[in-house]
Parts: C-alpha cells; structure tokens; sequence
C-alpha cells in the first residue's frame, strides 16, 4: 500500500520554476482508499500524544491537516501567508534561499493549554516548518510534533528540525 502512495503522488519538473521537482498530490487525493490509508498512517503514531490542535500549513497542508485534525479529535488551525487571514494575526518571517517569506496565525487559534502537531504535505527544507513552530511557540501553545507526507530526502528538511519536537513522515521521495 505505502508503494501505492507512493506511485500516486506526481513528480512535475521545472514547476513553480527551472530546477524545482514539484511534488504533486491531487491525483492521491483522487482516490479515497488511498486518502484514507494515509491519514490512518498519518494519526497512528500521534493517537496518545493529547494533540489539541493541528495546524495546517497553506494550502496543501489544510486538506490532510484538517482529516488528521478531526481524526485526533482536535481542532485544525491554518497557518497563512501573509494578508490572507481575515482577523488579527501573529507573524513570522524567515529566510528562502533568496528572500524571504511571512507566514500568519490567528491570534486567538491558540493558548498555553494546547498541544499541537503541525502538518505540512511536504517537507522540502523545512523552513516554514521551523517557522510555524516559532508562531505555536510564541501563541504558548507547546509543539508535540511534525508531521509529513513527504520529505525530500536530498534537501534534508530533517536537520532544520533536528533538536525540536519528533518528525514523523510516510514517504521518502
Ligand atoms: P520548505 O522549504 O520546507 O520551507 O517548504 C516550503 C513550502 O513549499 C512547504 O509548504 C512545502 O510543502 C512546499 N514545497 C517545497 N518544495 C516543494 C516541492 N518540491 N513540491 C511540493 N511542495 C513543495
């Protein structure tokens, strides 16, 4: 099955530009049985952790994220970029291999009482990851974990988030 995961997610070269290999999802998300196979593998290890949250990373994050979310019996948080969010947010800006970028969250979409799993579809160097971590951190709230569908084993994302929470992923591409 995971070798079936595997084969529905899509390898689109040069996308959003040259060098980049997007990795494509929709035709996963096209199929229920595989919809449902991960999300069972995505919440597995995190079923005991007392996630009261999770969050999201836009956009890709908000689909799996919000199954893993109410699976765990947890709300779903969504972690934006910037001006997209329609009430007062926190911010976080971080460094891109040329530039940077701003994420946000709702001020009030956390407190110190929650325990949170972040969720993004793919960890490439795991910047916006290290980043929301920092905006969980500064709502109070205390990160359990990360969870990925996929890493991209060459940008080695992992190291970004060596020394936090644990990181869970189901595939390697
Ligand atoms: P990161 O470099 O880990 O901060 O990734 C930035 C954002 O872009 C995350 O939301 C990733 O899911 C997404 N992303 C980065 N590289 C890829 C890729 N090759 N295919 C699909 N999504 C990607």
């Amino acid at each position: 099955m995971i070798d079936r995961l595997a084969g529905a997610v899509r390898n689109v070269p040069d996308h959003p530009e040259p060098g980049i290999s997007f990795k494509d999802i929709t035709p996963l998300l096209a199929d229920s049985r595989l919809v449902r196979y991960a999300v069972d593998e995505l919440v597995g290890p995190w079923r005991e952790a007392g996630i009261t949250k999770v969050v999201g990373i836009e956009s890709r994050g908000f689909i799996l994220g919000a199954m893993i979310a109410e699976e765990l019996g947890a709300g779903f948080v969504p972690v934006r970029k910037e001006g997209k969010l329609p009430y007062t947010a926190i911010r976080e800006t971080y460094e891109l291999e040329y530039g940077t970028d701003t994420i946000e969250m709702h001020i009030d979409a956390m407190d110190a009482s929650d325990i949170v799993l972040i969720h993004d579809d793919v960890l490439a160097t795991g910047g916006t990851a290290a980043a929301t971590e920092r905006l969980v951190e500064f709502a109070g709230a205390s990160v359990a974990g990360f969870s990925f569908l996929i890493e991209i084993g060459a940008l080695d994302g992992r190291s970004a988030l060596r020394g936090h929470a644990p990181v869970h992923i189901l595939l390697t591409l």
